[in-house]
C-alpha cells in the first residue's frame, strides 16, 4: 500500500530522544495525495506530538483537510513490533475531527513494523460515539476545501 510505504519511509525522521520509539503516519486523499508525519517528542512529555497529529497539522498548513484515511507504522529502537500500533486517545479525537471535516468515516491502516500484521479499521470503530462539531452545533463546512 502506497500510504503505508510512505509512513514507513519517514519513520527514521522521528524526533524521539525520550522513547526511542519511531512512528510514521501518512494521511491519504481520495485522489492519491499523501501527507506524512512523524512523532516529535519534548522534554515536557505532555508537549510531545504524535506522528498522526503531526501529519494532520502539516496537511492543514498545506491547505489540506479532507482525507480518505491514514496509515501508520512503528518500530522500537532495537526491536520490530509484533503487533500493530494504534493511535492514542488524543490522536483518535483529532482523526475524528478530520473525518468530520472530510464528511466520511476515515480509514485507518495499522501495521506492525515488518508489515506481517496489518489491521484495516476506521475511526468510527476506534472512537465510537465520538464528540465532534455537531455536538456543539457548529458548522465546519467552510473548512471542507480540499483533497476530495
Ligand atoms: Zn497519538
Amino acid at each position: 500500500m502506497v500510504a503505508l510505504d510512505a509512513a514507513e519511509k519517514v519513520l527514521k525522521n522521528a524526533y524521539n530522544p525520550y522513547s526511542s520509539f519511531y512512528v510514521g503516519a501518512a494521511l491519504f486523499t481520495f485522489d492519491g495525495q499523501i501527507v506524512t508525519g512523524t512523532n516529535f517528542e519534548n522534554a515536557v512529555y505532555g508537549s510531545t506530538i504524535c506522528a498522526e497529529r503531526a501529519a494532520v497539522l502539516r496537511a492543514n498548513a498545506m491547505g489540506m483537510r479532507c482525507f480518505s484515511g491514514i496509515a501508520m507504522i512503528a518500530q522500537g529502537d532495537n526491536f520490530a513490533t509484533t503487533e500493530v500500533t494504534a493511535p492514542c486517545g488524543s490522536c483518535r479525537q483529532v482523526l475524528f475531527e478530520v473525518s468530520q471535516i472530510s464528511g466520511n468515516d476515515l480509514i485507518v491502516v495499522l501495521s506492525s513494523t515488518l508489515k506481517d500484521k496489518i489491521i484495516i479499521t476506521t475511526i468510527q470503530e476506534l472512537l465510537p460515539l465520538g464528540f465532534g462539531p455537531k455536538d456543539l452545533g457548529i458548522s465546519i463546512s467552510r473548512y471542507q476545501n480540499s483533497g476530495r
